[in-house]
């Protein structure tokens, strides 16, 4: 895949999956066809015209629902941290038994499944992050995101 100037990782997965999809016997239009749709959506997010959902408004709420229910003691705080590793748990034992890895128990459950195991991995975290974070959680994120995926960069690129 080209690299333009402006890719960056995320931008990168996106567009060699994208390309795939576009009807083309020229793979270098289809990619070009690729990086100018990613181009226009982009276009539309910096204007504004594309909602981006906030995902942590329900987020704050459901922390709040809890706080009301169990307060946040060191110790609640502890189990909505553990609630992560039990929610891991669940993610591992969905993907086993979609692949149908037990044999006495074949295939027990669906990719549809794993992905809701997932986003309960996703939420409970969100929910701990909120809980014991000081400062503003999303800012949090997007400073770690930035860091994850500027070294990423680093090894794509082949600095190390
Ligand atoms: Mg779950």
């Amino acid at each position: 895949m080209n690299q333009t100037p402006e890719a960056t990782p995320a931008r990168t997965a996106i567009s060699d999956r994208l390309w795939w999809a576009i009807p083309s016997g020229d793979d270098t239009e289809a990619k070009a066809t690729a990086e100018r749709m990613l181009d226009t959506y982009k276009a539309e997010v910096l204007q504004g015209r594309v909602h981006v959902p906030d995902p942590w408004q329900p987020v704050f709420r459901l922390v709040g629902w809890l706080d009301r229910q169990n307060g946040r003691s060191p110790q609640e705080i502890g189990l909505r941290l553990l609630k992560l590793v039990e929610e891991a748990g669940e993610v591992a034992q969905a993907f086993i038994g979609m692949v149908g890895q037990n044999p006495r128990k074949g295939v027990t459950h669906t990719r549809d499944e794993v992905c809701g195991e997932l986003c309960d991995v996703i939420i409970t975290a969100m929910v701990a992050l909120v809980s014991i974070a000081d400062g503003n959680p999303d800012d949090i994120l997007a400073a770690k995101l930035a860091k994850v995926e500027q070294r990423a960069a680093q090894t794509e690129g082949g600095a190390a």
